[in-house]
């Protein structure tokens, strides 16, 4: 009943919490390839903990998301705190604001 749903598995193995057997995400949070692999890669359960996350570094940091900076400031953030991939994102932790680097300019 359900067609139109390829590339989109049933069950999954999480990167984040590594459990097996989950359900993915099965909806694409933004129209791009990251978004294309949250929807199919990540579990329901670790998407909502990014979630919080995220409000979490907007508000720490006073983000504003019309800024591209901020945008890829949580893309990387999102990158590593779902798939460990990429640099690590940001602890949350004053002393080091400000100390923030954009490595990889390649
Ligand atoms: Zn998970």
């Amino acid at each position: 009943m359900s067609e139109g749903s390829q590339d989109v598995p049933d069950r999954i193995r999480c990167p984040r919490c590594e459990r097996e057997d989950v359900a993915p995400v099965g909806f694409a949070p933004f129209p791009n390839e990251l978004g294309e692999r949250v929807k199919a890669e990540v579990c329901q359960d670790c998407w909502e903990e990014w979630k919080k996350h995220q409000m979490l570094l907007i508000n720490h940091y006073g983000l504003n998301l019309q800024d591209t900076n901020a945008r890829q400031f949580l893309i990387t953030n999102m990158t590593s705190f779902l798939f460990s991939e990429g640099p690590a994102g940001a602890s949350i932790d004053t002393s080091q604001e400000g100390s923030i680097s954009w490595e990889g300019s390649q």
